[in-house]
C-alpha cells in the first residue's frame, strides 16, 4: 500500500484495521530560522512511518524556552497552519510521527505517549524522539519504578529519559550515552537540548537515520525523502552504533557502544521505507524492482498480465514484468482518498472491507491469466479479499507472487506485527496458504533471493547474516527479553508463557 498516500492507519494493510502497522519517523533541524516549519514538512514526508500522532519540540533561543506541541492525527491536519508554526518559534527543532508499537492506544493514553518526550535534567532540558522498539523496556520500567521513577506515559522511550535522570554523568550527551548503553533493542534517536542536536543509532543499525544539510543548517531524518522535501542535501547515514552531536561548532561523531555487526532491517526495503528514499546506502525503489526480478526468476508463471497490488506491490511488479516479459498493467485501482474520519464511525462501512480502498479493473482482468504481485502476506486477510475480487471480476487464473519470504515470526524491533499465532505463514505451509487465499498458485521470493536483490550477491551468509530478517527467519539478533518473559505492556505481569523466538543469535 502506498506509503506516501496513506490516509487512514486502521485501513492500511488490512480492511479491518487489524493488519500490522509500521513504526515511527524522526526528523530534526538545527540552525534554521524556520525550524518548526521545516520539521513539519519533514514529518509530512515521513507520514508513511506513522499516522497515529505527531509532535514537535523547538528550542526558542530568544526566550530561553522549549516549546512543545503533540497531537493525535496527521501532520497536515495539525502542523501546517500559520498559528501552529508561530507557536513553535526557534531555530532548532525535532519532531516525531508515530504509530504505537509500544504504549497504549486509547485517546488519553495515546496523547501521553506522543513524542518527542521531554525531560528536565540538572544540566537542562532534553527532548527525545525515538524510532524503533526497546526489547527490555518492561524490565527497565520495573527496575526504575521500584527505585522511585514516576512514569508519565507507557512508551518504551520514556525509560531513556529516566535512565538519563539517574545517570551519574554530568552533561546531557554523556547521560544519553549512559542511558542508551542500558537499553536493548532497536533505536534511531534524535534529541534536542538548548545548544545541541543529537542523532544516534543502535549498534546493529536496525532502523535508518540519515544526515543532511540545508545551507548552514543540519538535518537528521529517518529517510532521505524527508530531506528532499525541504531541499536539504543528503550527506551520509548515521552509522550503526554512531552518535553524532551537532552544535554551533559543527558535527562531532563518537562511538559510545561496543562494536557489533550491522543488521539493518530488511523489511524496510520490502515495505516500510518510501520508494523514493535511500536508506542504509540503497535506493528503495531500485531494490524493490530487483526483488521483483528475482521473484520472476524464482517463481515463474504462465500468464497474460502482471498486476501489482497497489501501491506497495508496484516496483516489484514492474521488476517481475520486466524479467518475465509478461506485460505489466494496473488490474487493481486504488482509491487514495480513504480517510480515518470517513471510515471509523461506521461498522457497516468498515465491513465493506478492502473494496473501499481497492477495486478491480474488470475490463483488464476478465478472461485473463493474471499474476498479482504484493509486498508481503501477514495475516492473509487482505490477500484473501483481493483475490476474491479478482476472481469475481472474471480472471481465468490468479497467480499470487510475494516480494518477501513468508512472514512467520513477529518483530520486536519496531514493526507492529501480530502475535505469531495470527501470522498465516506460522500456521500453514505454502500450499496451505495458497488454499486459504484461494489462488491457482502462490510463490514467495526466497531469503537468499531477497538478499541478492539487496545487493548481497552470495545471498544470506548463514553464519553472519547481513540484515535483520527475524520476521522471515526467526533469527533474532537481539533477544526479545520482555517478550520471552511474557511481558507485553508497561509494568504488566507475565500473561502466559509464550514461544516467541526460534533462536536469538
Ligand atoms: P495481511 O496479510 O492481510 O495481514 O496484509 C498484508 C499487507 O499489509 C501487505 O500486503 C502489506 O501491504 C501490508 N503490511 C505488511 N506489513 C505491514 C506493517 N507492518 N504495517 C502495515 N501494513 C503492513
Amino acid at each position: 500500500m502506498t506509503r506516501d498516500a496513506r490516509e487512514g492507519a486502521p485501513w492500511d494493510g488490512g480492511p479491518d484495521g487489524e493488519a500490522p502497522r509500521e513504526e515511527c519517523g524522526v526528523f530534526g533541524v538545527f540552525g534554521a530560522a524556520d525550524a518548526s516549519a521545516l520539521v513539519a514538512l519533514g514529518l509530512h514526508a515521513l507520514q508513511h512511518r506513522g499516522q497515529e500522532a505527531g509532535g514537535i519540540v523547538v528550542y526558542d533561543e530568544a526566550r530561553g524556552e522549549f516549546h512543545a506541541e503533540r497531537r493525535l492525527g496527521l501532520v497536515r491536519d495539525n502542523f501546517t497552519s500559520k498559528e501552529a508554526i508561530e507557536a513553535l518559534p526557534g531555530d532548532k527543532a525535532i519532531g516525531h510521527v508515530r504509530y504505537s508499537t509500544a504504549g497504549g492506544k486509547g485517546t488519553q493514553t495515546a496523547l501521553r505517549n506522543v513524542q518527542p518526550l521531554f525531560g528536565e535534567f540538572e544540566p537542562g532540558g532534553c527532548a527525545v524522539a525515538h524510532n524503533g522498539n526497546l526489547t527490555n523496556a518492561v524490565h527497565l520500567r520495573r527496575y526504575l519504578t521500584q527505585r522511585g521513577s514516576i512514569f508519565q506515559s507507557d512508551s518504551d522511550t520514556e525509560c531513556v529519559i529516566h535512565l538519563m535522570a539517574r545517570s551519574i554523568q554530568g552533561p546531557i550527551r554523556e547521560r544519553m550515552e549512559d542511558a542508551l548503553r542500558a537499553v536493548e533493542g532497536a533505536f534511531s534517536v534524535v534529541a534536542l537540548t538548548r545548544g545541541m542536536m543529537i542523532g544516534v543509532r543502535d549498534p546493529l543499525g536496525m532502523r535508518p537515520l540519515v544526515i543532511g544539510r540545508r545551507g548552514e543548517a543540519w538535518v537528521l531524518a529517518s529517510e532521505t525523502c524527508a530531506l528532499d522535501i525541504i531541499g536539504a542535501e543528503y550527506l551520509r547515514d548515521v552509522e550503526p552504533g554512531e552518535m553524532v552531536t551537532i552544535t554551533d561548532e559543527g558535527l562531532r561523531s563518537s562511538r559510545p557502544f561496543p562494536p557489533a555487526a550491522r543488521r539493518f532491517c530488511i523489511f524496510e526495503y520490502v515495505y516500510f521505507a518510501r520508494p523514493d528514499s535511500f536508506v542504509d546506502g540503497r535506493g528503495v525503489y531500485e531494490t524493490r524492482r530487483r526483488i521483483g526480478e528475482e521473484l520472476a526468476r524464482e517463481q515463474p508463471a504462465e500468464a497474460d498480465l502482471v498486476c501489482p497490488v497497489p501501491d506497495s506491490g508496484v516496483p516489484a511488479a514492474i521488476g517481475y514484468a520486466r524479467e518475465s516479459g509478461i506485460p505489466f498493467d494496473y488490474g487493481i485501482i486504488r482509491n487514495h482518498y480513504i480517510g480515518r474520519t470517513f471510515i471509523e464511525p461506521s461498522e457497516q462501512i468498515r465491513n465493506m472491507g478492502v473494496r473501499l480502498k481497492l477495486n478491480v479493473n474488470r475490463a483488464l482482468v476478465e478472461g485473463k491469466r493474471v499474476i498479482l504481485v504484493d509486498d508481503s502476506v501477514v495475516r492473509g486477510t487482505t490477500s484473501l479479499k483481493i483475490m476474491q475480487m479478482v476472481r469475481d471480476a472474471g480472471a481465468k487464473e490468479v497467480h499470487f507472487r510475494i516480494a518477501s519470504p513468508p512472514t512467520s515470526w513477529p518483530c520486536y524491533y519496531g514493526v507492529d506485527t501480530p502475535e505469531r499465532d495470527k501470522l498465516l505463514a506460522a500456521q500453514h505451509d505454502v500450499e496451505g496458504m495458497r488454499r486459504f487465499i484461494g489462488v491457482d498458485s502462490l510463490g514467495f521470493i526466497s531469503l537468499d533471493g531477497l538478499y541478492r536483490a539487496c545487493g548481497e550477491a552470495e545471498g544470506r551468509q548463514a553464519a553472519a547474516p547481513q540484515f535483520c530478517d527475524a520476521c522471515f527467519s526467526g533469527d533474532y539478533p537481539i533477544r526479545p527479553r520482555d517478550a520471552e518473559a511474557g511481558l507485553t505492556g508497561p509494568g504488566c505481569a507475565p500473561k502466559r508463557p509464550v514461544l516467541v523466538t526460534r533462536k536469538a543469535s
